[in-house]
């Protein structure tokens, strides 16, 4: 099913609780259910993902210029003691990313893009500062953790022990999970702890805001890839400037005698190998869900699931998915797709006064997010003693091949509840079974 996973992305747009804080203020990382440690060691994981899809600049001085700029940033008090790597990226977009506990990652495009050396550093000690307040896992710990105390949200149902469902996040669902949109709080954080890193280090911190602003200025439409993971907090130059009035004055520089160097042999790399193209999902689903159940409960709804399910999403049930861990997969672009599992939410429809227009305008609103999706007519069935509608469906898997599809939708409300079970057609019959018991433990809230 190529619906995209919306809770996940909803939740993590919420982002960052942020009152207001005075420039020049501490800021502390935000709500986190890893330790230090599981950033260090979910970061590695990550990276080493990471380091087999991308083209590693091969030319020593440029990574050496990177790696020795890195430190200089990373060897501030500001920087927090994380084991910083700063690796070179052969890539002509402007664009830069931080995964959780240290590794650091730039384009050469961004090299190119800047004006000076400290612009460069800008962006750095902005990655830096992601890793210091550890955004990445403050917002996968709100997304979808596993075996957290009852009052945090986002995991719904957990299996196993927590530190080794983490590391396996990193490597799998998680990499994605980790690498999503941070929110504008987490940008204006991690531009004033940025600012700080800068003068720390002798960097001018204007040029960190300014760089973003003549990106920002100069993408017009579309923009450059690293607004799409850092979107723009607004007034960046004026903030950062709030930001070093609180500062002890101090003589900054823009920096790098060889810059100019620098950039003169990014203009010289050879044409970025060509990108691995989006990874199949690594594990095969789960053939058999298992037998036995537990229950999955929301304000929205309860129903029974296999007992080696896991669920992710919100309490309100507004959006929830749930399958074996190896049934949600990744699709390589920041996307969680159910590849053997259910997706479950709940619809307003726009026109629809019934639950049979409302299961069409669902329908095509999926048949619009996937194309090629092929359904068959709706058909009435009982949920929970009470009129219901389900469709067939047939589209590709995420695992590769065709996919089965079940579409379920439920009155609730003034819309519906609507449920997604979705496997390989190879899989279909067992988790069909599955869907069937679960739609007869199925009790929604009106
Ligand atoms: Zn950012």
């Amino acid at each position: 099913m190529t619906i995209r996973h919306f809770a996940i992305f909803t939740l993590i747009v919420l982002g960052i609780s942020c009152a207001a804080r005075q420039p020049g203020a501490a800021i502390k990382p935000g709500f986190n259910v890893y330790s230090k440690d599981q950033d260090v060691q979910v970061g590695r994981q990550a990276s080493a993902e990471i380091m087999r899809q991308v083209d590693v600049v091969q030319d020593g001085a440029l990574q050496d210029y990177v790696k020795s700029l890195g430190r200089r940033l990373a060897a501030t008090p500001s920087a927090g003691d994380y084991p910083y790597e700063f690796t070179l990226i052969n890539d002509p977009s402007i664009n830069a990313f931080a995964l959780p506990g240290g590794p650091i990652f730039v384009h050469s495009g961004l090299i190119r893009a800047a004006e000076n050396e400290a612009q460069v550093a800008g962006v750095l000690a902005h990655e830096i500062a992601h890793v210091a307040l550890r955004h990445g896992t403050n917002q996968a710990s709100k997304a979808s953790i596993l075996q957290i105390p009852a009052a945090a949200a986002g995991i719904l149902l957990g299996d196993g022990s927590a530190t080794s469902q983490m590391a396996q996040m990193g490597a799998g669902l998680g990499l994605n999970l980790l690498m999503l949109k941070y929110s504008r709080g987490a940008e204006t954080q991690a531009d004033a702890l940025g600012a700080k890193i800068l003068h720390e280090s002798g960097y001018n911190p204007v040029e960190m805001a300014r760089f973003f602003e003549t990106l920002e200025k100069e993408s017009g439409g579309g923009g450059p890839q690293f607004f799409a993971s850092h979107p723009n907090p607004g007034n960046r130059v004026k903030a950062v400037e709030a930001e070093l009035r609180a500062f002890p004055q101090k003589q900054y520089t823009a920096g790098g005698s060889n810059f100019g160097a620098m950039q003169q042999r990014v203009a010289g790399l050879p044409a970025p190998r060509k990108p691995v193209q989006q990874q199949q999902a690594a594990a095969p689903p789960q053939r058999q869900p298992a037998s036995g159940g537990r229950t999955l409960q929301t304000q929205a709804f309860r129903m029974a699931v296999p007992s080696d399910w896991v669920a992710y999403g919100d309490r309100s049930g507004t959006s929830v998915v749930a399958g074996p861990r190896n049934g949600l997969v990744s699709d390589g672009r920041g996307q969680v797709q159910v590849g053997y599992g259910v997706l479950m939410g709940q619809y307003r429809p726009r026109r629809a006064r019934n639950l049979q227009g409302a299961a069409q305008e669902l329908l095509s609103s999926l048949r619009s997010s996937d194309p090629s999706l092929q359904a068959s007519g709706l058909r009435q069935i009982q949920v929970n003693g009470r009129p219901a509608l389900m469709t067939q469906m047939r589209g590709s898997s995420p695992f590769g091949g065709p996919e089965n599809n079940l579409l379920v939708t439920v009155p609730q409300g003034n819309g519906v509840m609507f449920l997604v079970f979705a496997a390989p057609e190879r899989d279909w019959p067992g988790l069909e079974r599955a869907a069937m018991t679960m739609l007869e433990s199925l009790q929604v809230a009106q």
